[in-house]
């Protein structure tokens, strides 16, 4: 579903990724760790264009990136993206900021989009919020609300950068237990994470990245069991 080959890029002097080699299949669950700065987000927002790659390959579905006649709009709504801050529209119901995407994008008729926001809304667990405004949700709610709008477009993977970060510690789990829900549905997905309960019980792979490389790659087991590289050790030893 996505393979990306000796990504390398650079903010000016910085560089900030170093030949990064990924491949995720479909129906994968891979969980991102490392310490703050060394590139997971840049990593993800290099997978549906937010950031320009400096060089190497992103392939996603078998759509090249890179290449001129790639629509990259289209692999955008192939790739749900889903971030720390949930991004609502503050002067939206909840429904609408949900079927936004299909009716502004894919073309779908209002009774249609409703249709589908209201049974992705009840998916993760707030049909009963659907005329309620973001101001009105929990940190916890509007995370779920900005799942469910990504997934209205019926992505084909789905891209988290520390979707419970910027939540009370009480409301993660409620956001957990969704993604959890949709990796058990068989959703591809690619998770930057600091819930290492969460990776090591939802992802078929972890990996670490620090300065800018990969520096190790395995399933959960083993990863946590037996890390290898010191600087894995180290943030694990911080972390958990
Ligand atoms: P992480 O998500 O692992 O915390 P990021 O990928 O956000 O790390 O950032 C990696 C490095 O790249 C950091 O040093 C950050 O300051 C830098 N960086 C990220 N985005 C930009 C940008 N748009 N311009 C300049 N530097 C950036
Ligand atoms: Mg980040």
């Amino acid at each position: 579903m996505i393979k990306i080959q000796d990504l390398h890029k650079s903010f000016g002097d910085l560089e900030v990724l170093k030949g990064i080699d990924l491949t995720v299949n479909k129906g994968e669950v891979v969980c991102i760790i490392g310490p703050s700065g060394s590139g997971k987000s840049t990593v993800l927002r290099c997978i549906n264009k937010l950031e320009e790659p400096t060089s190497g390959t992103v392939v996603v579905d078998g759509h090249d990136i890179m290449a001129p006649k790639t629509n990259i709009n289209y692999v955008r709504t192939e790739a749900g993206m889903v971030f720390q801050q949930f991004n609502l529209f503050p002067h939206m119901n909840v429904l609408a900021n949900v079927t936004l995407g299909p009716i502004k994008v894919r073309g779908m008729r209002r009774a249609e989009a409703d249709k589908l926001g209201l049974e992705l809304l009840e998916k993760v667990g707030l049909a009963d919020k659907a005329r309620n405004y973001p101001e009105q949700l929990s940190g916890g709610q509007k995370q779920r609300v900005a799942i469910a709008r990504s997934l209205a477009l019926q992505p084909r993977v789905m891209l988290f950068d520390e979707p419970t970060s910027a939540l009370d510690p009480e409301l993660v789990g409620e956001v957990l237990e969704v993604m959890k829900q949709l990796a058990e549905e068989g959703m591809t997905m690619v998770v930057v994470t600091h819930e290492m309960h969460f990776a090591r019980e939802v992802a078929d792979r972890v990996i670490f990245i620090d300065q800018g490389v990969i520096q190790e790659e395995n399933e959960p087991e083993a990863f946590f069991a037996n890390p290898q590289n010191p600087r894995l050790r180290d943030f694990l030893g911080k972390v958990q």
